[in-house]
């Protein structure tokens, strides 16, 4: 077994122990390799090794990979968007992209929107928030999140799916369990508040430092780099 491969079959007997904990369904849970900076050669190996879901941070990187793979005959994989997305390189990416999960303003969903309709299909995506109220990171803040849902859920060929968070850096992975709560918390308002669970069934938060406690919170997706692939060098 290859490296990746190993760390996969750890990473999955985690994810089951974390969802045991909390009375949930490891099957409840997707586990999607964050391939920035890693090479055509490593996210090959990911998908042989049993990734189905990839998300890249770049635009372009996402371009490259996604046609390598595509010769190499990996054609089923579910590519997402998981960083900051400008609203000039959506056209490149609404024709395909499985989720897009950085949505954080009425300006690029409309974008995505129109993209999506102009290559006839429906653009799933989740509304990124900045659930810390940490200045450095991209994302909107919660008290905003209800008023892009609705507007969200009015355009055409975009599909609103859920939340996506990204909390500060922390040697402590329980330092994110209150973010995590929270997250879950403004999920759950939003259905309470009239959004149909169709356009909340996803929240995406969890990375290689806290993915576990993020399953126990609830995480239906979590977001894996370092513990797939190994440290970044970057
Ligand atoms: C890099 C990245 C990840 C994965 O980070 P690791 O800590 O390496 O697992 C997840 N989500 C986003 C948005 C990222 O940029």
């Amino acid at each position: 077994m290859n490296q990746i491969s190993q760390h996969l079959t750890e990473i999955r007997q985690r994810i089951a122990a974390a969802c045991r904990r909390a009375g949930r369904q490891p099957e409840q849970v997707t586990i999607l390799a964050a391939t920035k900076t890693r090479s055509v050669r490593e996210v090959q190996a990911a998908v042989e090794a049993g990734i189905s879901h990839i998300g890249e941070n770049y635009v372009q990187e996402l371009l490259t990979k996604k046609e390598h793979l595509d010769q190499a005959g990996y054609t089923d994989v579910a590519w997402h968007v998981i960083g900051h997305l400008q609203r000039n390189k959506v056209k490149y990416v609404a024709s395909f992209c499985h989720l897009i999960q950085s949505v954080d303003s009425l300006r690029l969903a409309k974008e995505i929107s129109k993209r999506a309709r102009q290559a006839d299909r429906t653009q799933p995506v989740l509304i990124e928030v900045n659930i810390s109220g940490e200045d450095t990171k991209f994302g909107i803040r919660p008290e905003e999140v209800a008023e892009l849902a609705a507007q969200v859920v009015q355009l055409d060929n975009i599909q609103l799916q859920g939340l996506m968070t990204m909390p500060p850096y922390s040697d402590d992975p329980e330092d994110s369990r209150p973010h995590f709560q929270k997250l879950a918390a403004l999920s759950q308002q939003l259905m309470d508040g009239g959004l149909p669970p169709a356009t909340m069934r996803h929240l995406s938060m969890g990375m290689s430092g806290d993915y576990e406690v993020a399953v126990e919170e609830g995480a239906t997706i979590v977001r894996l780099g370092t513990v797939l692939f190994g440290p970044r060098e970057d």
